[in-house]
This record gives C-alpha cells, sequence and structure tokens, in this order.
C-alpha cells in the first residue's frame, strides 16, 4: 500500500476520483485496480452506462488503429520524404493494448470474443501519383517488424480477391495499387469498456456510480481536491487526493474548470461525424477488411475515407465514413454551449487565430454538412463503384472535440491526443481524439506514470505495470524484447494465425 493512501475513514473521501466511463477511464482503472488494489477509487459517469460516448460502438470506426493501413499516419515532409515515426509509434503502442488484452484473457480475467475481430487493413489508392506514394510507403513500411507482412499489389484480380466490392463495376484499366496486413482488427471499444469495468467492480475498493455527474472541482489544500458532484439523489461534495478528467469532448470544460495553469493553453474545436451503414447480407458477406483510402487534397486527417467490416451486437455491418459536420456540442449528449463555454480570455486570440488559418477545414466543414445521400453515396462509389444507395442508411457517430493549442506563432490545431497534467501530479486530463482508443493502454500507462499515485514507489509500481502487460516476457529479458516476440506472443494468446 502505497502513503499516498488517506489514513481517515472518511466516506467522501477517494485516493483517485476518475470522470467518465468511457475507454480512457475504464483503462486507467482497471491498471489501478491491478497495480494499486488497496486504493480507493471512484468512478463517476454523468450517463446510465459506460461506453457510451465518443466509445459507443457506432460512435467510433473500432479500428484498431496500428498504422497498418491509415495513410494519414505516414505524410511526406518538405521534402517530399516519406515520415514513418508516428506509425512506427503508434503500431507499437497498439500492441501494448493488444499485450494486456492477451494477459487478462490468458489470466480468465476479460474474454475477448466480447471486443476482438480479426481482420485484414487494406490501404487502397488510384492514380499515378497515388500509387507512387502507395509503393515507396510499402518499401519503407515493410523493412520494419512492425510492418514486415505488408503486401502490395497493382494487380486488378490480386486486389479483387483481397476486397472485392473495390473492384466490381470499376473499369478494369483504371490504375489501383493496395498494400494488405492480414493481421489487422476491429474492436468494439464499448464491450471492452464494460469488461474492464465488470473486471474492477470485483474489487471491493472500486465504486462506480451512474447517472452522476460532475459539476465542478477545486483544489482545497496543498494535496487534496474538491469535487462537486450531482446525482438523482441532489448535489453534494466528495474530496480526492487525485483527479482523472476523462469526459471526452468535455474534459477541455472541467480542465478550465480546476484552473491549473496547464489548462490556459487549450481550446477545442468540435467536429461531428455521420457514417454510412449497410445491413444487406449478400454485401456483408463479400467484404471481410478494413478499407482506407487517401483524404482529398486540403482536407484534415479525420476525414480519410474507409469502408470497413463491423461486427456489434453479434451483427455483421459495413460502414462508409466519415462524414463530418459542425456543432457547437462537445459530446453527442450535451448541451449547445459547450463551445461557447470554453471561450476565454486566455485562449480566444488562439481559436480566432486557427478559424482564420484553417480556411480549408471551415470549407470542408461546410461542403461536408450540405452533403445529401446521394451525394453520400456517390463519395462511397469512388471506394465502391457498385454501391446502390438504396442499401445503405445514415447514422450519427460520435464527437471529436480537435485540440487547439497556444503556442509561440499563435493558435495551434492539433489531430492527436494529448494529456494534461498539474504539475503536482495530483489532476490529469485527456484531450483530443486520434489514434485514441485503441492506444489507451499506452496512454493510461503515461498518465498513472506522472500521476501522485506513484510518486513514492515509482520504479516497483512500473515494474508490476510491466508484468501485468507482458507477464512471461519480462520475467526472462524485460526490454530487450523484439516486437516481434511480443507479437508471436499475443498471436498465440489471441487466436491469430498467420
Ligand atoms: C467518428 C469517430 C471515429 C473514431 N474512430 C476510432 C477508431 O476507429 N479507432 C480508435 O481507436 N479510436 C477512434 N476514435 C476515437 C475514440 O472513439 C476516442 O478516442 C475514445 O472513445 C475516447 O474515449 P474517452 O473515454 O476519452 O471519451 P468518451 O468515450 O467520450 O467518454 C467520456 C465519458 O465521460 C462522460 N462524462 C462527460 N462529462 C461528464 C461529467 N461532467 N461527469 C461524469 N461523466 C461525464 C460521458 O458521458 C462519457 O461517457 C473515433 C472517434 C470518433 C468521434
Amino acid at each position: 500500500m502505497t502513503s499516498f493512501k488517506n489514513p481517515t475513514n472518511d466516506n467522501s473521501y477517494f485516493d483517485a476520483v476518475l470522470v467518465g466511463a468511457g475507454i480512457m477511464s475504464g483503462t486507467l482503472a482497471l491498471l489501478i485496480s491491478e497495480v494499486l488494489p488497496d486504493l480507493k477509487i471512484l468512478i463517476i459517469e454523468k450517463l446510465n452506462a459506460p461506453g457510451t460516448e465518443s466509445t459507443g460502438a457506432f460512435n467510433n470506426a473500432g479500428t484498431g488503429h496500428a498504422a497498418n493501413c491509415e495513410l494519414n499516419y505516414t505524410p511526406l515532409d518538405k521534402k517530399g520524404n516519406i515520415q514513418i515515426d508516428k506509425a512506427l509509434s503508434i503500431n507499437r503502442s497498439f500492441e501494448k493494448s493488444m499485450s494486456l488484452w492477451a494477459s487478462l484473457y490468458e489470466a480468465g480475467k476479460i474474454d475477448i470474443k466480447k471486443f476482438l475481430k480479426f481482420i485484414p487493413h487494406i490501404s487502397f489508392v488510384s492514380g499515378r501519383d497515388n500509387i507512387s506514394f502507395l509503393k515507396k510507403r510499402f518499401q519503407k513500411m515493410s523493412e520494419n517488424s512492425e510492418f514486415i507482412d505488408m503486401e502490395f499489389s497493382t494487380s486488378f484480380d490480386e486486389i479483387s480477391s483481397w476486397a472485392p466490392l473495390i473492384t466490381k463495376d470499376r473499369n478494369p484499366l483504371t490504375e489501383i495499387a493496395a498494400t494488405r496486413i492480414g493481421r489487422g482488427t476491429d474492436i468494439n471499444f464499448e464491450a471492452l469498456t464494460k469488461e474492464y469495468l465488470s473486471l474492477v467492480s470485483l474489487n471491493k475498493n472500486v465504486e462506480i456510480r451512474y447517472k452522476t455527474e460532475l459539476v465542478d472541482l477545486k483544489k482545497i489544500d496543498k494535496k487534496r481536491w474538491e469535487l462537486e458532484i450531482s446525482s438523482e439523489g441532489g448535489k453534494t461534495s466528495i474530496r480526492t487526493g487525485y483527479v482523472f478528467i476523462g469526459a471526452g469532448g468535455k474534459t477541455i470544460n472541467y480542465l478550465q474548470k480546476s484552473q491549473i495553469p496547464e489548462a490556459k493553453n487549450y481550446g477545442g474545436f468540435p467536429v461531428s461525424g455521420k457514417w454510412l451503414i449497410c445491413e444487406e447480407k449478400d454485401l456483408t458477406e463479400t467484404h471481410n477488411s478494413k478499407v482506407y483510402g487517401k483524404a482529398d487534397i486540403g482536407s484534415p486527417p479525420m476525414s480519410v475515407p474507409h469502408l470497413d467490416t463491423r461486427w456489434i451486437d453479434g451483427k455483421k455491418l459495413l460502414l462508409f465514413g466519415p462524414f463530418a459536420g459542425f456543432t457547437t456540442k462537445f459530446l453527442k449528449q450535451s448541451s449547445y454551449f459547450d463551445l461557447f463555454s470554453s471561450i476565454k480570455t486566455n485562449n480566444i486570440f488562439s481559436m480566432l487565430d486557427v478559424g482564420f488559418k484553417n480556411n480549408d477545414l471551415i470549407n470542408y466543414l461546410i461542403s461536408q454538412s450540405l452533403k445529401d445521400h446521394n451525394s453520400r453515396v456517390e463519395n462511397l462509389k469512388k471506394m465502391m463503384p457498385s454501391a446502390n444507395p438504396a442499401n445503405w442508411y445514415l447514422k450519427n457517430a460520435g464527437q471529436r472535440v480537435q485540440i487547439i493549442k497556444k503556442t509561440d506563432f499563435g493558435g495551434s490545431l492539433k489531430f492527436g491526443t494529448e494529456i494534461v497534467n498539474s504539475s503536482d501530479g495530483s489532476l490529469s486530463a485527456l484531450l483530443g481524439a486520434s489514434p485514441g482508443a485503441s492506444t489507451a493502454v499506452s496512454i493510461m500507462v503515461e498518465v498513472l506514470e506522472k500521476s501522485v499515485l506513484f510518486l513514492n514507489d515509482k520504479s516497483n509500481l512500473q515494474k508490476k505495470i510491466y508484468d501485468l502487460i507482458h507477464p512471461e516476457l519480462s520475467a526472462s529479458n524485460n526490454d530487450s524484447n523484439s516486437i516481434k516476440d511480443i507479437k508471436i506472443r499475443n498471436n498465440s494468446i489471441l487466436g491469430f494465425h498467420p
């Protein structure tokens, strides 16, 4: 037990309070409960179930982002060279998630069949320049153990055998190319969050309160925060030594309420999403992959079109999108005032600056908002020429709140994920959306390592985390394990047969 733990018997005191029950808080709760099981943890969630905002199965694309197929993770530098550092780092982060799932599954603690399916990840392009880009990307990536199994093809017949809906009704004389990695995944992050929370509920020191909302928070002395929370029983206050704000898009609002100096650098820009969904059995049975295309020139990275096989609630579906839109809400179930209430004197200039500098994004959002069903299906036809509008319906996706950060050069719009920590480690908050849920394990390990919970016993607790994620590997040769060995171990436990 750490000396961080509060020695009093105060029922309204918790060693840690996690706000929100999405994949991020779920992962953090799991890690704390496994390595610091004596800590008294409270998770509060304003809705009546876990994982129903961005983590909800239909609210995200369910891609286990390993950078196998997402072309926006391998940008060109100013000299026109393909940069693969980000892809390597995302691949390793995702493998850390796979390692944790493998360990928990092997120990009989979670059921991977409820949330994980293996499915090939394909990148697909047409046109000479794009084909040349894809080929160079393939050459560079496949030199690394992370992507050694990547295949490249310009053969119409071969691509047709990988993804028949991509070539059906396409002129066979068109120049096309694709890469494929057989070991991709479709993940139901909502089901995964439920698995984590069922597991942590077995720990008598963990309490989860649904329909309970954080209203306000303030630091009351050097070591403690006071949180005002509201539930059906009315408003009450609780105290804690550590707060994690995992409120998804709304995190920015609570980070500002905390008044930590680090919060002053941030603002948020909301982007809503929509999918086309198809349930026609002959089509869902024909398409067995996630196929990512290339975003149109000038459009933002989150607009990369993809045609995905999904499994949700035991049903196989096809999903195409995302189509973007503008809203002032930061979550699907929140207020239209979210954006306005996040504008403060210390971020208004960065926010305006981002508005002026990102005309492309604004134009893109306007054009996306004006689309009707047929024009969305026209977009789909670029990937699946045989698409029939009658087979597809529209469904709202989750909200993304992109980070606006104050820099020396004005406001900067960021498409990644960012952890904000208070300097004393008593509060952490997670901003941003991508690569998001897939890399939650790496992100939450980083959150824990910087938190006050790890303050007194850091190296021992880091070892416990390592043992939790890679039990057999850490027993033999610790950090020198190659990604190749880790993948072999995970494949054998998770049942992937190359
Ligand atoms: C369109 C789209 C596609 C995506 N595709 C992918 C993908 O393919 N792969 C991938 O890895 N990631 C993807 N992501 C990103 C991923 O969905 C997110 O990174 C992830 O779900 C964020 O989890 P979270 O726990 O931070 O937030 P959320 O899941 O939004 O959870 C936040 C929770 O906090 C609760 N809450 C909010 N305010 C309060 C309060 N005051 N008190 C109590 N509770 C509160 C909310 O009700 C909610 O349950 C996608 C996101 C979007 C929007």
